[in-house]
């Protein structure tokens, strides 16, 4: 078997899903659209400009290409129904259709849906209207509220109001000054959930779910979880503070209602189900989902999983994900240490050189994810805000952020900026928690 792989995205996500599927003795190419300096060179892979947003030259492109798997990284594509397209041409593609990766795209369907299904979630009230948004929002005992813009507004459509008068701004800036485009002409305004805040994600194939450890990210820039928010600085797998028994929780009364109420409402769900949960007192709460991989959750998720990715998409894909897959490595923690632009996630300079890196390469057990990097001639220059990650894998996850961090602090460019408390909350707790060879 000699199968070729297009992975669709830029990110680090995509670095990681390119090494762990070059990893499969199946694949023998991957092409990644547009990909990264790091996706550049690696063995097996090469980078593709291709148009994605045209669907038939993509679909052209994949058939005289002998593309056996298209592996699409971020939600736009899913949203814009690049599966539906695929698949029509007898693509087989690893990821939701349009109308499931709604359940990213819209906030509102995604509401919608879990009051049906019966999925944990905040309360809270749709608007298109900006007074009548804020009349609620002036009606409420509380004072605190989380304003969402309905639509996909790349990680930065959700405003968390301590006062009603914040949340009244945030709900007539989205409806009426219209900060967010069409994605804020239904607001959703949110009840405030305490607690502690954890990624669980899931490969399904449409009835099947097989869970990956819970995860944790780290999303504001500085340390103590303070600053502004960013895509993302940090994160580890697998999280102490969902115990197993949560865990097990979460796969039945959120994440396989979701795929069994896809599959009855005509939209089975196929790829990576992204659930980001808050642990309430009342137990686990979702916050949002997403259609694809986090990122950086992705960098800490693929170095844990033992089994062949690629077996695994195909089998999601044929409708065939064995209760038996995926395996990963038991008793091991990763974490991911992300290093950003100076300045970012506001304006920050691009075409920095990057140091460092072929020393990096020498250091045993570290993993690099490049991101906004781009390989110019044999030099590595910085070309967004989030640059890189440095990936560590132990027993321990002490041991696994301080090897992380001595990776990262072996990179150098002008401007650098890194958390230095990555996996705090899971130092903090002390514990260790084993999860079992088939997920949960
Ligand atoms: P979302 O895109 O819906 O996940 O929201 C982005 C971030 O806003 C989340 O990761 C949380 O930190 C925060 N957030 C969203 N909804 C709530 C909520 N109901 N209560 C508290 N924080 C929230």
């Amino acid at each position: 078997m000699s199968a070729r792989v297009l992975v669709v995205g830029s990110g680090g996500r995509e670095h990681a899903l390119v090494w762990k599927l070059a990893q499969s003795p199946q694949v023998t190419q991957i092409y990644v659209s547009p990909g990264n300096g790091g996706t550049q060179s690696l063995s097996k892979t090469s980078n593709i400009s291709l148009n994605v947003k045209d669907h038939e030259a993509l679909g052209e492109w994949c058939l005289q290409n002998d593309i056996s798997l298209v592996v699409i990284g971020p939600e736009d594509p899913l949203a814009d129904g690049m599966v539906d397209a695929l698949t029509q041409k007898g693509i087989a593609c690893f990821g939701p259709t349009a109308a499931a990766a709604q359940i990213e795209a819209s906030k509102l369907f995604a509401k919608e849906f879990m009051q049906r299904h019966k999925i944990p979630t905040a309360r809270y009230e749709s608007f298109t209207d900006a007074d009548a948004a804020c009349d609620y929002i002036n009606s409420c005992s509380c004072e605190e509220h989380v304003v969402k813009a309905s639509g996909l507004a790349a990680g930065k459509g959700v405003i968390v109001a301590t006062t009603k008068k914040d949340a009244c701004d945030a709900a007539r800036n989205m409806l009426k000054e219209k900060m967010f485009g069409a994605a804020g002409s239904t607001v959703i305004v949110e009840e405030l959930l305490t607690g502690e805040e954890v990624s669980c994600l899931a490969f399904s194939d449409g009835v099947t779910v097989a869970c990956f450890p819970p995860a944790q990210d780290h999303k504001r820039l500085l340390d103590n979880d303070e600053g502004p928010n960013t895509g993302g600085m940090g994160a580890y797998c697998p999280c102490p503070m969902v115990s197993e028994q949560q865990m097990e929780l979460v796969r039945r009364e959120v994440l396989q209602r979701v795929v069994d109420g896809m599959k009855d409402e005509g939209t089975p769900y196929v790829g990576i189900l992204y659930a980001g949960l808050m642990l309430t007192e009342e137990g686990p709460k979702v916050l949002e989902f997403n259609c694809r991989f986090g990122d950086p959750e992705a960098q800490v998720l693929l170095p844990l999983l033992k089994s062949d990715l690629y077996t695994v998409m195909q089998s999601c894909v044929r409708g065939s994900l064995p209760a038996a897959l995926p395996h990963f490595h038991q008793d091991m923690v990763a974490v991911a240490v992300v290093a950003v632009s100076g300045g970012y996630p506001g304006a920050y300079k691009k075409g920095l050189p990057i140091l460092g890196l072929s020393k990096l390469r020498e250091e045993p057990g570290l993993l690099v994810f490049h991101a906004g990097t781009k390989l110019s001639g044999s030099k590595v220059t910085t070309s967004g805000g989030r640059v890189l990650a440095v990936v560590a894998t132990d027993v321990d996850i002490r041991t696994a952020v301080r090897r992380a961090q001595h990776g990262i602090s072996m990179v150098q460019f002008d401007g650098k900026f890194v958390r230095s408390d990555i996996g705090h909350r899971a130092i903090k707790q002390c514990l260790t928690v084993t999860y079992s060879d088939s997920g949960v």
